[in-house]
């Protein structure tokens, strides 16, 4: 049991990282079937089936934000938990050390990062006792990204778009609704919903996540939640959200409902997003060695089918080579929905970054440059560093410093995901800069644009927090926001808000 439990846990910990479930490859596969090779949608996903690709091939992170583990354990009656858990926490130390596992868990008031995965409340370990003789373990990784799309509804109220929500099924259907067209691509869609009716605050968003174990082609048990995932799925596409918001025919992969009692009093509808790179896996294992019986979610048995049928970004010819340091001239040029190829130096910045340069100067000149929204896995080699997954972060996290920084530093251009709000489109238009969307989760694929790692700043902050000096080579990215004031983001959330009215016509 001792070791087999660890080694067990471990590999249980870099497949879920690293392979995404077939399921979920099945429902991606359908996304690229229903979008145009040429659309931006189209085009974003050729680059997710390939970092899918790339991920499982070399077991690499899928995403760059590995997330926050969440294990459910099921164990025989007399089992050993505290043991177990203590066994779950290093292999979870272990991961992070080798690079599967991002280190995530930051002291809530300091930023300081652990830098194991390790700390008060991470990772997430729930046990449950059962009457089998083996042990059962259940794990996700949901992003950050996506977490911070999650929603809780107190009904009945009132939603933009929806007009009053009751308290019955339909009700249901607006919040699920509302909560999809308010993540836009803010969580990397197109995602999956797992949604919890009733239950108090607490138990209704643990509930919601505990749906997301589900896999995503089931039948919901209860009939009349099974009409409303139906429902949902046969309208929500024609929202137009798009993968990454860019507007398309696939926002939504899945929707679960399960449902708890509540208190007369309260109805809460609670729903958790979950991102594309939708990472959750299982395993059964022998109760006496701790080796592993069975996989869940997946049969290795079955060789994997590759998501990406060529190898490389599609081109269409139409792309625009774009090297730092950037002129003003050269960011005026560009328009909304014109394609880019970065290259040259990249420093990422994100939250601590931002935070610092409102009453710091910066380490380096940031005139000219581009500033990437990014939190990479970073291994040490060679006495150097090498970025192992990269994709971009949330940028709208740091709309309150946006502008000041592109005023105050000169800053060019913004690689994001998910799109930033009017101040920062304020400050593109009257400084010159533009905002560009990468691939959300495509961490294999764009750490495979660094050509090198040059350096760092603000180390201090941690891995994920600090500024990394990237030199990158053809990186392509999509002008979402312009200098010129245009921003595809407001304009997909103005449509699918139309489309979010058309509904509750129908
Ligand atoms: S795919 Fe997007 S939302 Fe999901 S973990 Fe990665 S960055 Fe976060």
């Amino acid at each position: 049991m001792r070791t087999g439990f660890s080694d067990s846990v471990l590999q249980l910990i870099v497949k879920t990282s690293t392979d995404l479930p077939p399921d979920v490859r099945a429902a991606m596969n359908s996304a690229m079937g229903a979008e145009p090779g040429a659309t931006q949608s189209g085009q974003a996903l050729a680059i997710i089936a390939q970092n899918i690709d790339q991920a499982a091939d070399c077991e690499g992170a899928i995403c760059q934000d590995t997330g926050m583990p969440t294990f459910e354990v099921k164990v025989p009656i007399g089992a050993n938990q505290i043991w177990m858990r203590e066994k779950i926490r290093e292999a979870v130390a272990d991961a992070t050390r080798r690079g599967k596992l991002r280190p995530n868990s930051v002291d809530s008031i300091t930023g300081e990062n652990s830098g194991s995965n390790l700390g008060p409340g991470t990772p997430i370990i729930h046990f449950d006792q059962w009457e089998k003789d083996e042990i059962e373990i259940k794990l996700i990784l949901k992003g950050g990204g996506c977490e911070n799309m999650n929603a809780q509804y107190s009904v009945p109220c009132e939603l933009p778009h929806l007009g009053r929500v009751d308290r019955n099924l339909d009700g249901v259907r607006k919040c699920i609704l509302h909560a999809i067209w308010n993540a836009q691509g803010k969580g990397c869609s197109p995602g999956a919903v797992g949604v919890c009716i009733g239950g108090d605050r607490t138990s209704g968003y643990a509930h919601a996540k505990e749906q997301l174990f589900r896999t995503l082609d089931d039948v919901n048990l209860d009939p009349r939640l099974a009409e409303v995932e139906s429902s949902i799925m046969g309208t929500v596409n024609t929202l137009g959200i798009g993968t990454m918001g860019f507007g398309g025919n696939v926002s939504l992969i899945g929707c679960k409902i399960g449902m708890l009692n509540r208190l007369p009093a309260c109805f809460f509808v609670s729903v958790a997003y979950d991102c594309w790179a939708f990472r959750r896996l299982g395993v059964r294992l022998d109760a006496r060695d701790g080796s592993i019986k069975q996989w869940l979610y997946r049969d290795p048995s079955h060789p994997l089918i590759a998501m990406a049928d060529q190898a490389g970004f599609t081109r269409t010819g139409r792309e625009i080579p774009l090297t730092a340091p950037i002129s003003e001239e050269q960011v005026r040029s560009l328009r909304v929905g014109d394609v880019v190829m970065v290259s040259g130096r990249v420093y990422t910045g994100r939250d601590a970054v931002h935070a610092y340069l409102m009453t710091h100067d910066p380490p380096v000149d940031l005139h000219g440059a581009v500033l990437y929204h990014c939190g990479p896995v970073v291994a040490k080699q060679d006495g150097g560093w090498k970025v192992t997954a990269a994709g971009p972060t949330t940028s709208i996290r740091e709309e309150p410093y946006q502008a000041d920084i592109i005023h105050r530093y000169g800053v060019r251009a913004v690689i994001g995901k998910g799109g930033m709000g009017a101040k920062t489109l304020g400050a593109l238009k009257d400084s010159g800069a533009v905002y560009l969307n990468a691939i959300g989760g495509a961490a294999q694929f764009y750490a495979r644009c660094i050509e090198r790692t040059d350096d760092v700043s603000l180390m201090e902050f941690g891995t994920p927090e600090a500024m990394w000096h990237l030199w990158v080579h053809d990186f392509p990215a999509i002008v979402t926001m312009d200098a010129h004031g245009n921003s595809l983001h407001k304009d997909v959330e103005t449509e699918s808000g139309k489309q979010l009215e058309a509904l509750q016509t129908v």
